[in-house]
């Protein structure tokens, strides 16, 4: 559905007017399209800054060379109009709260320059391999800082993430950051990530041509975000087999056909489903790499107004369903090594919702198995994550009554929805052999909503 409100805003008359009148001035996010590219970072102007000497530092560097960025040593040679497009700060040294006045001098001097659209990655250690609470207290203040930042930076579309790496894990920063610093991830902010070698991590973690030859099952296939999701795995070389309810069958091919995929009718609440999808991707491909649980449904209605099938109908598919795949698929042997499981989760089931405890509850379950899952077939390499989604632009925000659909979309720091496609970017990120190191996280899509935050 059109944001008028966004697409005024893109017109220099217009957003003075609307500056004047106190609304909100959203930038138009810049958005990469299509596959992952080698050099995804040409023409970028990247400051890579530190605290110490920190264990990241020469991994971001390398990454920031690779991906063709201009690497400045110090932004102090900036003209009046040069923005800087990337920034980095490694945080892994920080031993106590006196070293955290590295982020002053290191940011204060730049936050004019940090351009539109501008992605800032922080890095720093997990907080419970900390040498000592001095240390864990510093690696957490790392967390506050950047939501912080996110915030003072989003109304230029700009944004901040954090990750929390394990010493050790340096070889898997690679990906994420070739994630977190490009437009693939134009609608993820203010977010920790944890990185880990949790999970037993493969030889080759290329950056393009991420799944040729990975076979990807994604459910809710027909439509909204689990055909973006089907797009964007095929775009970079899966063979995506997809799975919708047989009424939405012309629906389903068509999203398919588009894409040389293969349409799978079935409803994932039958008991049957769960078996039947391991024997075929058994049979046809001698195993499956990809699970998106993606089908989702709502049932809204307030607790004491809620009637049981509402109540059964949310459980069944949004949670009930997934564990039951997934025990199928492990017992038949079906996810092979190093595989990818991703649950469709909610800022629902992070905040709750009046009028969807069934909803809710079935989300903020998800967050539960991924972060228990997570680590259950670690030794085989497979990683289990969800994605969050907060306000994205489908059919089923469109139908919303207008002020709540207006304070859905405003209440974030980027002052706009997110687009289907930028949480198919999220599933996809998490999908590649190169997030190795990304297990048992829910990271949401939700341009910083302030929505359970
Ligand atoms: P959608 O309604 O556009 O698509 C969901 C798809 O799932 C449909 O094609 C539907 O036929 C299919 N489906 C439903 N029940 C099924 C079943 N029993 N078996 C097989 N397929 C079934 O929804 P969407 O907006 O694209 O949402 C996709 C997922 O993202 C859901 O899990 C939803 O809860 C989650 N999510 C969406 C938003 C949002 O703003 N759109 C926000 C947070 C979370």
């Amino acid at each position: 559905m059109t944001d008028r409100l966004l697409n005024l805003a893109q017109q220099p008359a217009a957003r003075k007017i609307l500056q004047n009148i106190g609304l909100p001035t959203p930038v138009a996010l810049l958005r990469a399209k299509g596959a992952y590219q080698a050099e995804p970072l040409r023409g970028a102007r990247a400051l890579a800054g530190a605290a110490g000497k920190g264990f990241a530092q020469t991994r971001i560097t390398k990454m920031l060379d690779g991906a063709g960025a201009e690497c400045l040593k110090t932004a102090d040679g900036l003209g009046e109009d040069d923005k800087l497009d990337v920034v980095t700060f490694d945080a892994t040294a920080v031993a106590g709260a006196k070293d955290l006045r590295a982020l002053y001098d290191f940011f204060h001097p730049i936050m004019g320059k940090i351009g539109k659209n501008a992605r800032v990655v922080i890095v720093t250690g997990l907080p419970e391999a900390a040498k000592h609470s001095a240390q864990a207290a510093a690696y957490r203040a790392l967390e506050g800082f950047t939501r912080s930042l996110a915030k003072e930076i989003g109304k230029r579309g700009a944004r901040a993430n954090l990750f929390y790496l394990e010493k050790g894990a340096e070889s898997r920063l690679e990906m994420p950051l070739r994630f977190f610093l490009t437009g693939h991830s134009a609608y993820v902010d203010g977010q920790p990530v944890r990185i880990s070698s949790t999970a037993k991590a493969p030889t080759k973690m290329p950056s393009t041509a991420t799944l040729d030859g990975k076979v990807a099952l994604v459910t809710g296939a027909a439509r909204g975000i689990g055909a973006a999701t089907a797009q964007r795995l095929a775009a970079e070389g899966a063979q995506v087999i997809g799975v919708d309810i047989p009424q939405d069958e012309a629906a389903l091919n068509d999203t398919m056909s588009a894409i040389n995929g293969i349409g799978f009718p079935a409803d994932v609440t039958d008991d049957a489903t769960p078996k039947k999808l391991a024997d075929f991707v058994l049979e046809q491909f001698g195993g499956v790499d990809i699970v998106v649980h993606n089908a989702g449904v709502t049932r809204d209605k307030t607790l004491a107004k809620m009637p049981e099938h509402h109540w059964d109908m949310v459980l069944a598919i949004n949670l009930d369903a997934i564990v039951r795949i997934d025990e199928a698929l492990h017992a038949a042997g079906a996810v092979r090594e190093h595989g990818r499981i991703v649950c469709l989760s909610s800022i629902g089931g992070i905040a709750g919702n009046v009028g969807q405890t069934n909803y809710g509850a079935t989300k903020s379950g998800l967050i539960g198995y991924v972060a228990a899952e997570g680590g259950v077939h670690a030794d085989k390499g497979i990683t289990v994550n969800a994605v969050a989604p907060g306000f994205i632009e489908t059919r089923m925000t469109a139908a919303m009554p207008f002020t709540i659909r207006e304070a859905g979309r405003r209440m974030n720091s980027m002052s706009q929805g997110g687009q289907p496609e930028d949480v198919a970017e999220l599933i996809c990120f998490l999908s590649t052999p190169g997030a190795a190191g990304v297990t048992g996280n829910t990271i949401r899509v939700c341009g910083q909503s302030l929505v359970g935050a």
